[in-house]
């Protein structure tokens, strides 16, 4: 075995659970973690620029795990602008009835009628969206009113800090590429992705790529293309790896082939995302919000923002992951607890880790052109991570579900 290879199995054994074991190897592996000069994570959430040594960088390195809960979120519903099922307090109601307690009511924009409203937004206020629109034809359904699609029952108010809801401004953006754009009032995709992403920076907001899958089939788009993307634009946060049940199931893969190439440089994280039209699409994804002190609320002035900023703030950072349940409605069964990193290990922590039947630690494999589990169980040695790895996630699967953890980035020489 290489030398270097040997020498990382001594820091493999300092994780916090470890170090009790292991005294003998935890001196020689806190000398190396000072002569890395540098912890896993740092303040500000980004990446270690420089490390001497090849070392685990975890977006969950800054989370409080003994104070943050855990808090499921859905940012891609359809809540009847276009004939769809519910109507936006329906969609509401229906989520909260899911225990899901972070959403966004993210109309297409070609169904929003920018002379009348805005994004359907705040929910206090739904009925007044309703007064405004209801007589409005709607092009792309036939000219249909949007009293007519809502059968003329008007939408009705709902109050998220009542609802112990927090509510996000959105919208599913044709820019051409559908993305979902977040904490913004735009409405309008333009010609170009270049131009939406500019207005969408300009205006304050972040925004994921929506089912990728859809174009790389019909437009051929390649990892690169969305590469420069997401170096030219910070407010692109990542894209998701499932739409609704499972519509594109190579998204998965085209995540970790654009993990890959971008690596910590330019962190990107997974989402998963209803794309909810009707009672049949929702509930197949729970992305998890890990936060602290959670309080209602929105970021409009009409509201108290409560965790809304913190929410933003966990999906710009990473501290998210996707519960991805086996059948429709599954709450989480397990969730993450902790996750313990050094510079040479990342150990899982479950709470019920009597239901987890595999943990997966997945990576890109550029010779094979394709995803590839490289280690199984609880936890993961840097000299069990192939050296042209550029990240490893892990996926914690059990009988009701299985949970994605975000990309953990391999950095250093
Ligand atoms: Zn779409
Ligand atoms: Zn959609």
């Amino acid at each position: 075995m290489r030398r270097d290879l040997l020498m990382w199995k001594i820091p493999g054994g300092l994780g916090t659970a470890g170090v009790g074991r292991r005294v003998g190897a935890s001196l020689v592996g806190a000398a190396m973690l000072a002569m890395a000069g540098c912890s896993p994570g740092n303040s500000s959430g980004a990446p270690p620029s420089e490390v001497e040594t090849r070392s685990f960088w975890t977006p969950y390195a800054e989370v409080n795990w003994s104070a943050i809960g855990h808090y499921d979120s859905e940012f891609h519903t359809h809540p009847g602008l276009g004939d769809e099922q519910y109507d936006p307090h329906e969609t509401i109601d229906r989520y909260h009835e899911e225990g899901y307690r972070i959403l966004a009511l993210a109309a297409h924009d070609y169904d929003i009628p920018d002379d009348y409203m805005d994004s359907i937004y705040p929910w206090t206020r739904l009925s007044e969206i309703y007064e405004a629109i209801k007589d409005v034809p709607n092009p792309t359904e036939d000219n249909k009113t949007y009293g007519e699609m809502a059968g003329w029952r008007p939408y009705e108010d709902r109050d998220p800090v009542a609802l112990g809801m927090v509510s996000v401004e959105g919208n599913e953006i044709s820019g051409p590429h559908h993305m979902v754009s977040l904490f913004s009032s735009y409405t309008d995709g333009a010609d170009t992705e270049d131009e939406t992403l500019s207005t969408i920076r300009d205006l304050g907001g972040i925004v994921y790529f929506a089912h990728p899958g859809r174009y790389v089939e019909r437009w051929n788009l390649t990892a690169d293309w969305y590469v420069d993307l997401y170096r030219r634009f910070d407010v692109l946060i990542g894209q998701a790896i499932y739409n609704r049940r499972d519509n594109h199931p190579g998204d998965r893969e085209f995540f970790d082939e654009i993990a890959h190439i971008l690596g910590a440089d330019r962190p990107i994280w997974l989402f998963g995302e209803d794309d909810m039209h009707h009672e049949g699409t929702l509930g197949w994804n729970r992305d998890v919000i890990l936060i602290e002190d959670f309080r209602p609320g929105s970021m409009h002035p009409d509201l108290p923002d409560g965790s809304a900023p913190d929410v933003r703030r966990a999906l710009e950072r990473g501290t998210t992951y996707l519960w991805k349940p086996t059948e429709q409605y599954n709450r989480r069964a397990f969730n993450v607890v902790d996750i313990q990193a050094t510079q040479g290990e990342v150990r899982l922590v479950v709470d019920r880790d009597d239901l987890v039947e595999e943990v997966r630690w997945v990576t890109h494999d550029p010779e094979l052109g394709g995803s590839r589990v490289v280690q199984t169980g609880p936890y993961i040695l840097m000299d069990q991570v192939p050296e042209w790895a550029r990240f490893v996630r892990a996926e914690i699967a059990g009988e009701a579900g299985t949970i994605y953890l975000q990309p953990i980035y391999i950095v250093g020489p």
